[in-house]
């Protein structure tokens, strides 16, 4: 080969045409390269390459942003002290996940407000103290929203949010995660519809009044029970959307066989991608998508991927139990619940925990996408309640999000639908269900 090159660059002739040949190549490659580029100047950047802020924040602000799941109401009752109106420091604890200042900054437009409350007797005495914690949680989040008029406002149908977003104000709808609350009264599923609840996760980690969860011991149910099919009937009469994470799949079964709206998982992952029974198989997803529903990627670490515990900091943590314990069941004041909090930093800074990263849980997003198809995904942070990645530990940074669906080549018009299009689809269905039932 050597040879060949040497007789070639002393023969005139040949470096003559050896050039032309060379600027001929070069030229058609430029035409490729340019017609190339024309052709998919409105797509993104292919997988593997990454995409520039100025993409990211294009596409992420002409997107209806929406989280499906904030803890952030239970986390207002056990830290009152705490002032969502103020931009509190990314990453301390103290700090929690969300305010009004970080998700203006993250471009989050809209959040669903969980009203969570933790699960203890089922009897009228739990039942009552739970529908007040819950009364007391959304009564503090309205509250908050009526302080601040003109940044935030409450959001109860998919053209409320539109219409928020367009005058550059923040959206908050209620949810509930656990149908403890409702009691045994089927009235009560109206009267949280009055105060704004436009979806019910059944169950929490355990058995509850209306069904099996998918992290209790033993079933109690076999799926839902008696009340619990009443529920689902009524939540469809009202318009209130069914949320299926954390129930049971017999229970899951059981609100695909009943609910005649589609259905949402508010924040649920791929059992594909990690084999727990909080996830969801193949074909639970396939059986949201037959029936219109979307399911959120959930943000929480063990969810998305087994990361070892660090033991000293499992152990620094334990010393802390009987103090966290107090704290969640209301016992402290807010000199002691500072100073709690004051000791988990200390342990997050020594122990930091080893979370997984954004890429991680859009590996269960490109899986859920591969069965399901573009249509049925969304995002459902669980920040406050337990959510946050190593690149993603609130609210200010979800255009990483973004950025990660352009990297992997998602194309803005699909990132639209994850981020929002495809979960108020849902919602205009379920309230178009709700309208046809009452009519009839
Ligand atoms: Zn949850």
């Amino acid at each position: 080969m050597l040879d060949n090159d040497f007789s070639k660059r002393n023969n005139n002739k040949n470096m003559i045409s050896y050039f032309f040949r060379r600027v001929v190549l070069f030229i058609l490659a430029l035409v490729a390269v340019l017609g190339w580029t024309i052709a998919h100047a409105d797509i993104p950047k292919k997988a593997g390459t990454s995409s520039n802020n100025e993409q990211v924040k294009l596409v992420h602000q002409s997107a209806l942003t929406i989280d499906s799941h904030i803890d952030w109401p239970i986390r207002q009752v056990l830290n009152p002290g705490f002032d969502p109106s103020v931009g509190y420091k990314t990453g301390l604890v103290a700090s929690g996940q969300w305010d009004l200042v970080r998700m203006e900054n993250g471009g989050l437009d809209a959040a669903f407000m969980s009203i969570f409350t933790p699960q203890r007797q089922l009897n009228d005495r739990g039942y009552a103290q739970a529908k007040d914690l819950a009364n007391r949680m959304i009564q503090r989040t309205e509250q908050f929203l009526l302080d601040q008029p003109n940044r935030i406002a409450i959001a109860l149908s998919p053209a409320d949010a539109e219409r928020l977003e367009k005058v550059g104000k923040r959206a908050i709808f209620l949810g509930m995660e656990n149908g403890y609350p409702l009691g045994t009264d089927i009235k009560a599923v109206q009267a949280f519809y009055d105060q704004g609840i436009r979806y019910i996760t059944l169950t929490h980690s355990k058995n509850n009044q209306l069904g099996d969860s998918s992290t209790d011991k033993q079933q109690q149910w076999q799926g839902l029970s008696p009340f619990g099919e009443a529920v689902v009937q009524e939540m469809n009469r009202l318009g209130i959307m069914v949320d299926v994470s954390h129930v049971h799949d017999d229970t899951f079964w059981d609100v695909i066989r009943l609910s005649k709206a589609p259905i949402i998982a508010s924040h649920s992952n791929a059992r594909k991608v990690r084999d727990v029974p909080r996830n969801m198989d193949d074909n639970m997803l396939r059986a949201i998508k037959a029936k219109g529903g979307v399911v959120q990627l959930c943000l929480l670490g063990d969810y998305i991927k087994a990361i070892p515990k660090n033991p000293e900091r499992t152990a620094a943590l334990a010393q802390l139990a009987n103090q966290q314990a107090a704290w969640f069941q209301g016992k402290l004041n807010q000199a002691e619940v500072n100073d709690l909090l004051k000791k988990l930093q200390a342990i997050n800074d020594q122990y930091p925990e080893l979370k997984p990263t954004i890429a991680d849980a859009i590996n269960h997003l490109d899986h859920m996408v591969s069965v399901m198809g573009i249509d049925h995904v969304g995002i459902g942070s669980d920040f406050d309640g337990g959510g946050g990645l190593r690149n993603l530990e609130d609210v200010s940074q979800m255009p990483n999000i973004t950025q990660e669906l352009l990297n992997r080549g998602y194309t803005p018009e699909e990132i639209r639908k994850i981020w929002g299009g495809n979960l108020m689809r849902v919602f205009e269905r379920a309230l178009e269900v709700a309208k046809q039932m009452q009519e009839t």
